[in-house]
C-alpha cells in the first residue's frame, strides 16, 4: 500500500471513525500515527507500509491457528460459493448442526448437550444469564434472581454482561442502569449470602483477563463447583478467553474436573476469523424450556448460527484434530515460561503470570508501589514493543503474551526479546 493511501485511511478514520476503548483526544491528535493493519499471515501481521510484526495479542485474544490459515481460508471460500448468511429463526442449516455435534462431543457424554449460537462474548454470556433466570421462573424457584459475580470480572460491555463487571473504569459509570448484580472476591465470601436466593454464580475460571491477567487459586474452581452443587446454584463458566486450547486443555475447567451448568464460548470459536459465539448447557436446563409459548426463549440475534462462521469454526475444530494442536502447544507453553523468566529478573517487572498460552508481565516502579495512572507506562512500553516488531495491548501497566498457537519457537523468543527491550526503554534499569 502506497504512503498515499495510509495517509488517506489515517485521515478518514480520524474523521469518521469512533474507537473502543479510546480517548479520541488522543488518539485525533496530529501526532498519532495509527497503524495500519492489511495483512496477515500465521502469527505476523504486515502493515499498510510493508512492516511486520508478530500478534502478541492473537488481535485482542481471538486468534488461534494464525491469519490467513489455509484450512479455515478454504472453508470460508467454499461456503461461500453455497450462501453466506441464512436466518436462524425458523431455519436450520448443516453447518450449524454439525459444529453443534461437535462442540456437544468436546464434553464428557450426557453433560454439556445443547447449543445456543449468538454473536460475540456478551451476548454468549447474557443468553446464559436469561436462560439461567428463566430456568428457576419455570422451574419452581421464581425467588433465585441473583447473581453474583467475582471482583474484577469482565464478561463483557453491553448493558447485561457488563452488570456482571467488576472493574470500576470500565463499569463504574452505569451501575445506576444496570441490573443488581453481587460481588465476592473468594468462594468462602459466598457463604456470607442467603443461598436460596441465588440464580447463578459467573466466573471466568483459571485467570481474570481484562482484570489484568489474574490468576485464581488452584483448586478454586472445583470447590466453586462443590458449592454451588451444595446449595443448588448454577454455574456459569465465561470461556470467551481462556476457551479453545488457550490454557493448555481445550477448556479451562478441565485442569479441575469442572462440568459447568453453563459455558460461553466466543473469541476463538471460529479461529479468530468471524464474530460467532455459542452457550453451551444440559438437558435439564433446557427441558425446563419444554411445553407453550410462555415457556419459549425470547432471545436471539440476526446473524445467530451465521454460515460463514459456522464453517470457519468447523475448520478451528478440524485443525486442532488434524495438527494436534494442544500437543503441539504443551512444548510452546513450556518454552514461554522458560523464556518469561528473563523479563522477570528486570528491575520494574513485579510479577510475571502465566496460564497456557497467556501471559501478563505486570510492571511497578516498586514491589509494593504501581507507577502513577498518568505516566501510561503500559501503554508506553507496548508503544516501544512495536518498534521492536511486537503487536499487544497493556492492562494498565500489565503486558499481555498471548499469540497465536501456530507461533514458531523462533518467533516466541522474538516476542519476549522485544518486550524485554521495551521496558528497559521505558522503564529504564
Ligand atoms: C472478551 C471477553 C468477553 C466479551 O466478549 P466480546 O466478544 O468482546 O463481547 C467476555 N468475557 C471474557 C472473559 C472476555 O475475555
Amino acid at each position: 500500500m502506497a504512503q498515499q493511501s495510509t495517509r488517506e485511511a489515517i485521515a478518514l478514520d480520524k474523521s469518521h471513525l469512533w474507537h473502543p476503548f479510546t480517548q479520541h483526544r488522543d488518539w485525533n491528535a496530529p501526532e498519532h500515527e495509527p497503524l495500519v493493519l492489511v495483512e496477515g499471515e500465521g502469527a505476523l501481521l504486515r502493515d499498510s507500509e510493508g512492516r511486520e510484526y508478530i500478534d502478541g495479542n492473537s488481535s485482542i485474544w481471538t486468534n488461534l491457528h494464525g491469519h490467513r490459515h489455509p484450512k479455515i481460508d478454504a472453508a470460508i471460500r467454499a461456503q461461500l460459493d453455497r450462501v453466506a448468511h441464512t436466518s436462524f429463526l425458523g431455519f436450520t442449516h448443516p453447518l450449524a448442526a454439525e459444529l453443534a455435534r461437535e462442540l456437544v462431543a468436546l464434553w464428557p457424554a450426557n453433560t454439556l448437550t445443547r447449543v445456543f449460537l449468538s454473536d460475540d462474548g456478551s451476548t454468549a454470556v447474557e443468553v446464559a444469564l436469561k436462560m439461567a433466570v428463566q430456568f428457576w421462573q419455570q422451574n419452581g424457584h421464581p425467588e433465585r434472581t441473583r447473581f453474583i459475580a467475582f471482583s474484577g470480572a469482565y464478561h463483557g460491555d453491553t448493558m447485561g454482561a457488563s452488570s456482571l463487571g467488576g472493574i470500576s473504569t470500565f463499569h463504574g459509570r452505569f451501575s445506576a442502569w444496570q441490573f443488581p448484580a453481587e460481588h465476592v472476591a473468594s468462594v468462602g465470601a459466598l457463604d456470607t449470602l442467603d443461598s436460596t436466593t441465588i440464580a447463578a454464580v459467573v466466573i471466568e475460571p483459571l485467570m481474570q483477563g481484562a482484570a489484568g491477567m489474574r490468576l485464581w487459586p488452584r483448586g478454586m474452581l472445583a470447590e466453586l463447583r462443590r458449592w454451588c452443587d451444595e446449595h443448588g446454584v448454577l454455574l456459569i463458566l465465561d470461556e470467551v478467553m481462556t476457551g479453545f486450547g488457550r490454557t493448555g486443555k481445550m477448556f479451562a475447567c478441565e485442569h479441575e474436573g469442572v462440568i459447568p451448568d453453563f459455558i460461553a464460548l466466543a473469541k476463538g470459536l471460529t479461529g479468530g476469523y468471524l464474530p460467532l459465539a455459542a452457550t453451551l448447557t444440559s438437558e435439564r436446563i433446557f427441558n425446563a424450556f419444554l411445553g407453550g409459548p410462555d415457556r419459549t426463549l425470547y432471545y436471539g440475534h440476526s446473524y445467530t448460527a451465521n454460515q460463514l462462521g459456522c464453517a470457519a469454526a468447523l475448520a478451528s475444530l478440524a485443525i486442532f484434530r488434524e495438527e494436534r494442536v494442544l500437543e503441539q502447544l504443551a512444548g510452546k507453553i513450556d518454552l514461554l515460561a522458560r523464556l518469561l523468566g528473563k523479563p522477570r529478573g528486570q528491575r520494574y517487572v513485579a510479577e510475571v503470570r502465566q496460564c497456557g498460552f497467556m501471559a501478563g508481565v505486570e510492571l511497578r516502579r516498586t514491589e509494593q508501589e504501581a507507577f502513577p495512572a498518568d505516566q501510561f507506562i503500559g501503554a508506553k512500553v507496548c508503544l516501544a514493543a512495536r518498534r521492536h516488531g511486537l503487536l499487544t495491548r497493556p492492562i494498565r501497566d500489565t503486558i499481555v503474551l498471548m499469540p497465536p498457537y501456530c507461533i514458531n519457537e523462533a518467533q516466541i523468543g522474538g516476542m519476549v526479546s522485544a518486550l524485554a527491550t521495551a521496558i528497559r526503554e521505558v522503564c529504564g534499569g
